[in-house]
């Protein structure tokens, strides 16, 4: 059992039996060369934990005197809130929102689910929550590292998620004996994958009434024998972390997990099949609860993104030219809503619980912003590149300008304007390259994209969810109100 782990001792539990694939190669992750800046990286985070341990460690309910990581505390009234903001804000700050998958992530998402126990207890049988509140416990004694795959893997988009070829690809139970349930089938993509110590595979989306085989809420060590975890290229670089300040340690590595008959115990089996608990846990969790880590993410990111603008526009001392203020204040824009959303969304949060526990959440509302980030996102990526133009690509490595033969050369060829040294302009357009063009920076891209799911699945939903809640009727109450509503009844 340890409080709150160290990077070291995440670095050493990485050595396991874990079965991952990177390329053609079966690899031993701890040891992989090609792995071990992400590794570094993913310590670094345990490491900051204890650094600012006053904001990001609180002490442990149930274990006094023990410390655990913020991102764990049920949220079951306004202070706690208050608490995990400050803590997640500060976990965010240790990539500036780079990294998308670090551990609280799926921390926030499991208090979500166990705070939520009159949903799994609605089921008509309690050892669902008490095997979900007793995982947890292990999570938090154990300072396990989580990742998730929760989207069906479909292919066909041409016929309903679960028919045709994709019902035989995505997960679901094959059998259930003494032991617990055994599942077969893939995910789509699991973001630290190969980093992580368990995979939580939790509901995304409504599953059908007959399609009860592949509503399923379990946890599983990534250690586990079948599940095969597929790695997508690497795109971090064993560099000087000034010439890659994200790529040299915040590749979190997507991989495809494969499930080959893998046996789930009972007591790490949460839902199965019953989809009056499974139906409703998405909507219950990941709107209101979820939605406050993501999006103090997004802002730490936006205010990060702002100043990184600010910071290479004065490379060629353009911040004042009004092509540009008006790309930097757009930036600033997207911060500042994404800012006011969050504390709104924290003002009006409430006890969304119907039982006896409460389950004190922002209010949903916040999850507007998962349809419009995403743009913004990609939007900021294009500024840099308005901006950067080529200097992004005159960039000099630390080494070179080290090198007695060229150094000189490119400090005077190369330097900013208004007395900016060489160094200092490689320095920011290679962290603004990193950021936005580089492989890891257009992943990234694509990840903001879609981790919580499309911009347009999210608006979608969103005018589902308001016709089903009887938004509207303005536009006859205003007609009707002036005497214009001159049709028939
Ligand atoms: C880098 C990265 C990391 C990820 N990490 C994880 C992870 O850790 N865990 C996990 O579970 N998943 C993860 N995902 C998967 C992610 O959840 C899915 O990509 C997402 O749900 C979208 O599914 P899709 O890729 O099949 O695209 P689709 O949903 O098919 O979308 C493709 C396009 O079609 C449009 N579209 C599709 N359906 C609709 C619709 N009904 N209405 C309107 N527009 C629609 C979308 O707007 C989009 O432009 C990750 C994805 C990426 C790219």
């Amino acid at each position: 059992m340890v409080a709150a782990r160290t990077g070291e001792q995440y670095r050493a539990d990485m050595n396991d039996a874990r079965e991952v694939w990177l390329g053609e190669d079966k690899i031993a992750v701890a040891d992989d060369p090609r792995f071990q800046g992400s590794i570094n990286g993913m310590a670094g985070y345990f490491d900051w934990q204890h650094t600012h341990a006053d904001i990001c460690l609180v002490d442990d309910p149930e274990r006094p005197g023990e410390k655990m990581n913020v991102s764990h505390v049920v949220p079951r009234t306004a202070e706690d809130l208050a608490i995990r903001h400050k803590g997640l804000e500060q976990l965010s700050r240790y990539s500036y929102g780079m990294l998308g998958r670090t551990p609280d992530y799926v921390n926030v998402v499991l208090a979500g689910h166990v705070a939520r126990r009159d949903i799994y207890d609605a089921g008509g049988d309690p050892v669902f929550h008490e095997r979900l509140r007793k995982f947890q416990r292990e999570v938090i004694e154990g300072d396990l590292s989580m990742t998730h795959t929760i989207i069906h893997a479909a292919i066909d988009k041409g016929v309903p998620e679960l028919q045709g070829m994709n019902s035989d690809l995505t997960l679901r139970v094959v059998e259930r004996n003494d032991e617990g349930i055994v599942v077969r089938g893939a995910k789509i993509l699991a973001t630290l994958g190969p980093f992580a110590d368990e995979i939580f595979v939790y509901p995304s989306a409504p599953v059908p009434a007959g399609a009860e085989e592949y509503a399923l809420c379990f946890s599983v060590p990534v250690k586990t024998k079948g599940v095969i975890t597929v790695c997508r290229d690497h795109y971090g670089l064993p560099e000087d972390i000034a010439d890659r300040p994200f790529s040299s340690r915040f590749d979190e590595q997507d991989a495809f997990v494969i499930f080959e008959d893998v046996l789930i115990p009972w007591e790490r089996v949460f839902c199965d099949g019953n989809l009056a608990v499974y139906n409703k846990i998405s909507p219950a969790v990941s709107p209101s609860n979820t939605a406050q880590q993501i999006t103090i993410r997004a802002m730490v990111k936006l205010e990060f993104a702002y100043d990184l603008c600010s910071q290479i526009a004065k490379v060629s001392n353009s911040d004042k030219r009004p092509e540009v203020a008006v790309m930097l204040g757009e930036i600033h824009t997207y911060m500042v809503l994404t800012r006011a959303m969050v504390i709104a969304a924290e003002a009006r949060a409430s006890n969304h619980s119907t039982g006896d526990e409460p389950a004190f959440f922002p209010h949903p509302d916040l999850s507007a912003l998962r349809c419009v980030m995403p743009g913004w996102m990609m939007r900021v990526n294009d500024i840099i590149k308005h901006i950067g133009a080529h200097n992004l690509l005159a960039t000099p490595t630390h080494a070179a300008f080290k090198n007695p033969a060229m150094g000189d050369v490119l400090r005077k060829y190369l330097p900013g304007a208004n007395g900016m040294s060489a160094e200092e302009r490689a320095i920011l357009m290679r962290t603004a390259w990193d950021f936005a063009g580089s492989a890891l920076g257009s992943r990234v891209e694509l990840y903001e994209m879609f981790y919580f799911g499309s911009a347009g699945r999210g608006f979608m939903t969103d005018h589902m969810v308001a016709q089903m809640n009887g938004e509207g009727g303005q536009v006859k109450e205003f007609l009707k109100a002036a005497g214009a509503w001159k049709v028939p009844e």
